[in-house]
């Protein structure tokens, strides 16, 4: 670091005027302490102490229901599954330590990464060591210096932090908005490069995209897609590829992102594509290239739990029960909802205020349900939101227990 500035040209630092990096943050440990000192429990350090199945566990001491996991289909305590993972554990070792390029891809990665093309019926499949690292590979690799992400303003973290790191001009669009993002599209030079990012679940208010339309509208301007199915991986479609394939435009996405962190049950996040030329991207990704393998215990239960899911109909129809008896429970009762129906497993209840909804989680929480408390900058439109998210292995009376607790928390909180 000594090149570039010689000793003479260093700005003077005056002793005890050194500037706080940490002056940044001010405003989030002002908000963070104005709601602790409030006396509520901290919405954001709960741990779970016990976890009995994936929709129960022992939580601040408290027999609690899980209504704020990803285990949409209940995947973490299958017993083949578990098994999987201590075959695996004990055949491979804890981990690989090593990057998937050198000494990290072993029989079990080969393997997941079948199964995922199977899954989706997909000439290529490539696992990552989280969907965060998958979007942020993908995204930034193949759009490069010279062309165009047009996408959803709405998307996850992880899709904007793959456009910050690559070198493409970043055009987004209002949330869902057809119109506009055929504008956007229409405005981009000729000849120049576009990729269209799409997800098909969008988690905070858990809607859906219209993915046949935008596919469409991305197709009539030249455009590759990539469509995160990270949410409606397992559950959305006949066989749970996701809102691509409920729509049926499966066959024109260019590359489907998803992870193992959510009906998978695990953890790790991959990329399919049907691209002729896509098994490069082993070689040219830095998220995949420079970072360790996931353990071998960990792609065993994946590989599992995803050849589990192709035949996991049942309880994509009992999911789908759950969430309809919830949206509409909830209606009901007078609560304000993120949409109007149930379009997939997350159900968001919308609070008027972080102090309301810090209050009504916490009198959830004592009632003996756990759901998510988001507020911005993780969501649209600066609202606070109650995010609840179903798991096919909630029975139906437990979902009626869970809008008795809603309606005595909500009447002690003064919502409802
Ligand atoms: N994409 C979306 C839409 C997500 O919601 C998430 C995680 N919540 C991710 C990607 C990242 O997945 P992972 O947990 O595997 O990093």
């Amino acid at each position: 670091m000594s090149e570039g500035i010689s000793q003479a040209d260093k700005p003077e630092v005056l002793e005890g005027h050194e500037r706080d990096l940490f002056s940044k943050f001010d405003d989030i440990i002002h908000t963070r302490e104005t709601l602790l000192a409030s006396g509520v429990e901290d919405p954001f350090s709960l741990v779970m102490e016990q976890v009995l199945s994936p929709t129960r566990a022992i939580c601040n001491g408290r027999d609690t229901i899980l209504l704020g996991t990803y285990n949409y289909m209940g995947m973490t305590f299958d017993p083949d599954v578990i098994e999987a993972g201590k075959q695996a554990l004990e055949n491979f070792g804890s981990g690989t330590t090593g990057s998937r390029v050198l000494n990290g891809t072993y029989q079990g990665h080969r393997e997941v990464e079948a199964a995922l093309r199977e899954f989706y019926a997909m000439d290529h499949a490539m696992v990552f060591s989280t969907g965060y690292q998958a979007n942020l590979g993908i995204i930034s690799t193949i759009a490069g210096k010279g062309d165009y992400i047009v996408l959803d303003i709405d998307s996850h973290a992880s899709i904007w932090d793959g456009c910050a790191l690559g070198n493409a001009e970043v055009v987004p669009f209002k949330h869902n908005d057809i119109e506009a993002m055929d504008k956007r599209l229409g405005r981009i030079p000729e000849g120049a490069g576009k990729l269209v990012v799409l997800e098909g679940v969008y988690s905070m208010l858990g809607d859906i995209a219209p993915l046949k339309e935008m596919i469409a509208v991305a197709k009539k301007h030249g455009a590759m897609v990539l469509v995160d199915e990270a949410h409606s991986m397992g559950f959305i479609g006949e066989h749970g590829r996701g809102v691509a394939e409920a729509q049926g435009v499966l066959d024109q996405v260019d590359f489907v992102i998803g992870t193992f962190s959510k009906s998978v049950g695990t953890v790790g996040g991959f990329c399919v594509s049907n691209h002729p030329k896509f098994e490069i991207m082993r070689l040219v990704c830095r998220p995949y290239v420079f970072t360790a393998s996931l353990p071998p215990s960990v792609v065993a239960t994946a590989a599992t739990s995803i050849r589990k899911l192709m035949h996991g109909s049942n309880k994509r129809a009992h999911l789908w029960e759950n969430s309809k008896r919830l949206h509409s429970g909830l209606t009901k009762l007078g609560f304000k909802l993120g949409t109007e129906e149930p379009q997939s497993a997350i159900v968001a209840v919308i609070m008027p205020d972080l102090e309301h909804g810090a209050a009504m989680w916490e009198a959830l929480l004592k009632e003996g349900l756990y759901v998510n408390l988001a507020r911005p900058p993780a969501t649209p439109a600066n609202m606070t939101l109650l995010r609840c998210s179903l798991c096919a292995e909630h029975s139906a009376e437990e979902v009626e227990t869970i809008l008795g607790m809603f309606e005595r928390a909500g009447k002690a909180v003064g919502i409802i």
